[in-house]
């Protein structure tokens, strides 16, 4: 269905306000070219190629945008940037999106709570942390202490105003060097990892930023799940091209333990609803366009929901998530051998 064969290549033709790059993991800068495709959620012109590395398999957009290119490519309505909470008097179709918003929340203090239980001397750190819902409930269920980060003026503004929260409009790099080394007993980026310049630093500095024995928590889409390899270009997760890069479980735990951490547990799932992508492929695939305002597709949504739900219940109990879950702690680091000790050795034998 993906009607696009891979090909090998080390070079592909540069789009202007795009810069080619070597993999984010090895360096190197030998790809296969495996499709191409655009921005199919806001149509934004520009044309773009998904490669896999060919020494360590990781698969990122190459060329990718510049970042000045890159902003066009989130709008103001960015669809993630439409999710709100809605008062229970609320019109439906504002209820049904915050109904979605307050499932993705709650699962993610499920996921977080099994995995790091916290309490009110525990420090949070939020990367990519949009509204703030999430941190806003994991404080109120809590009483730990929560920092966010998001480079985005609405959400991180009404994260403030609303919960009070203490959200930086920053990237990582920015702000790491306020926060002091061993500051925090969780970090977790769910949906962000994709989306950055320089993974391998970002995931150093998390690793100085957690306390000795403190959990990362990283959730991003399964590159090397069967829905993917169905829809191929078309699977809603590719997001071409806000999506720089694209993990399977082998390249998810190779990044991870480059940076310092032993993984705890890499599970194939995640906090968002299978079906949502699936409709969202299907759609793509059939050209059909999709209704960028999330509140008018409210209600189509839901339809479609309440009418296929044995297909994605199945879906789920097959495995086909599209997404994974890597729970990590820093690895301890190597004590330096004592130089006395290494002098005596020789003598010693
Ligand atoms: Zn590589």
């Amino acid at each position: 269905m993906t009607g696009q064969a891979p090909e090998t290549t080390t070079s592909v033709e540069q789009p202007p306000q795009t810069e080619t790059i070597v993999c984010y993991f090895c360096g190197s800068p030998d790809f296969t070219r495996l499709f191409r495709s655009r921005d199919r959620l806001h149509r934004v012109p520009g044309e773009y190629s998904v490669v896999r590395c060919n020494h360590c398999d990781l698969v990122y957009l190459n060329p990718r945008p510049n970042p000045a290119r890159m902003r066009a490519h989130y709008p103001p309505h960015y669809v993630i940037n439409q999710f709100r909470p809605a008062a229970k008097n609320a019109p439906l179709r504002q209820r049904l999106v915050a109904h979605q918003l307050e499932r993705i929340d709650r699962l993610k203090l499920r996921r977080v709570l099994a995995a790091c239980p916290l309490d009110s001397h525990a420090h949070v750190l939020d990367v990519g942390c949009n509204l703030g819902t999430f941190l806003a409930a994991l404080r109120d269920r809590t009483g730990c202490s929560v920092v966010g980060l998001e480079p985005a003026p609405t959400p991180a503004h009404y994260a403030r105003e609303h919960f009070h929260l203490d959200v930086r409009e920053a990237c990582l790099e920015d702000v790491a060097d306020s926060f002091g080394p061993a500051s925090f007993d969780l970090i977790t980026l769910w949906h962000v990892l994709e989306h950055l310049w320089a993974p391998r630093r970002d995931l150093q500095i998390i690793r100085t930023l957690l306390k000795p024995g403190g959990t990362l928590i990283v959730e991003v889409p399964n590159f090397g799940d069967p829905l993917r390899r169905l829809f191929g270009s078309s699977w809603a997760y590719v997001d071409v091209p806000r999506h720089l890069l694209h993990f399977t479980p082998r390249t998810l735990r190779n990044i991870l333990e480059d940076a310092g951490f032993a993984i705890d547990a890499l599970e194939r799932d995640g906090t968002f609803r299978a079906y949502s992508v699936t409709i969202s492929s299907l759609f793509t695939l059939l050209g059909l366009s999709c209704e960028p305002d999330l509140e008018k597709s409210a209600y189509a949504a839901t339809c479609i929901r309440y009418a296929t739900w044995p297909l994605f219940t199945l879906e789920g109990l097959l495995g086909m998530r599209g997404l994974l879950t890597a729970i990590s702690t820093p690895r301890e680091q190597a004590v330096p051998a004592d130089p006395r000790a290494h002098r005596r050795a020789p003598a010693d034998a």
